[in-house]
């Protein structure tokens, strides 16, 4: 006899990672393999930040349940009180949360069509309902979205820029949006990549906006241009009343000291930030010029990955790259997504791509 689990995640998948590189070097016999494929910095991190985690020597105590120091940091640099302010095992836990703070099974949920995957599983995991809007354009189609509002909606999902994308809207299609949507409805705003944007007419400093949108919610992370991935760290800014909420269903250690302490420590290196930035747009040069001379079409893009299409089947493009050491991101028909790397990493993904391609 089989456990049923509860009917809400039934017709759920669980989450597919790719391949860990070591898998990859076993199954294909090959000792150099490159991972392309989940937007990770190509520099690794601030130096600081692992000279803060090598000098960690006690692992007895819990951790800060209240990330007090990093939580004071950040309350100084964007000038919100700490009430206003949450931290989170990455933005993953926290989208967890926010479904399980606010998400009730009658609810309808708005998303776009192509975007960060964990916005719909958890939405049907409350048993709420994911309304999708398609893509204008390969951009969110934000009048789509304010048409979806019924008086059931209880949340909108953005991502700016969007992954897998990279596009973005601006901040006056972000104000006309914030002001037309009711104050009850809640309006996540997803900014993991906010920090590789180079468009002046992106909304920067979106912290600002708390103060007239108490129903808006910005999440931010430590695992993309500050490359601490695999410590899980991100922080959420909104309202203290949601935050207030939110502080009931976490769970009391939720981010670990050496996470806690290295954050802290990258987000005073601007010099590393800085440098992933300038890394990221001369890559982003080489691989728009790259794909312009083999004729594939690309979303314009303001993060670390390029959404394009390989006019190929893109898993048969995938696998034949991880057969030779290179993983990337297939997605539907013929577009992968691949994270710029290194000059030298993108040299070698171009490379191997004309050669599964025959070009
Ligand atoms: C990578 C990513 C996240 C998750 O980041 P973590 O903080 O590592 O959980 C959240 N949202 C988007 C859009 C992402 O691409």
């Amino acid at each position: 006899m089989t456990i049923k689990c509860r009917d809400e995640i039934k017709d759920l998948l669980p989450y597919m990672p790719g391949k860990p590189i070591e898998d990859v070097k076993a199954e294909y016999n090959i000792s150099e393999v490159t991972k392309l494929a989940s937007n990770e910095n190509p520099l690794g991190c601030s130096p600081d930040a692992l000279d803060t985690i090598r000098n960690t020597t006690s692992l007895e105590l819990y951790p800060d349940g209240n990330c007090t120091a990093l939580k004071k940091e950040l309350s100084k640099r964007l000038d919100l009180s700490c009430e206003e302010i949450i931290l989170s095992n990455g933005s993953d836990e926290m989208i967890d949360m926010l479904a399980k703070t606010f998400l009730n099974n009658d609810d309808e949920v708005i998303m776009s069509s192509v975007t960060f995957p964990r916005y719909f599983s958890v939405t049907q995991m409350m048993g709420a309902k994911s309304i999708i809007v398609p893509l204008k354009e390969w951009t969110f189609d934000l009048d789509g979205m304010f048409n979806a509002l019924t008086d059931k909606t209880k949340l909108i999902w953005l991502c700016n820029p969007n992954n897998p994308t990279g596009t973005m809207f601006t901040e006056d299609e972000l104000l006309k949006f914030l002001n037309s949507v009711p104050k009850n409805v809640i309006v996540v705003y997803d900014e993991a990549y906010n920090e590789y944007v180079t468009r002046d007419d992106y909304p920067r400093n979106t912290e600002r906006l708390l103060k007239d949108y108490p129903n808006l919610i910005i999440m931010r992370t430590f695992s993309k241009i500050y490359g601490l991935a695999a410590l899980r760290v991100g922080y959420t800014l909104a309202n203290k009343n949601i935050v207030k909420s939110i502080e009931k269903i976490r769970c009391a250690f939720n981010v670990n000291s050496i996470a806690q302490n290295a954050a802290l420590a990258a987000l005073n290196d601007d010099d590393f930030v800085k440098k992933s930035y300038e890394m990221n747009i001369e890559g982003k040069k080489y691989l728009y010029k790259e794909f312009d001379q083999l004729g594939f079409e690309y979303a314009k893009t303001e993060t670390n990955h390029i959404f394009v299409d390989v006019k190929e089947d893109a898993q048969f493009i995938f696998d034949e790259l991880q057969k030779r050491g290179m993983i990337i991101r297939p997605f539907m028909d013929s577009y992968i997504r691949v994270t710029i790397g290194t000059p030298k990493q993108n040299e070698m993904f171009i490379k191997k791509l004309k050669e599964v391609l025959n070009k």
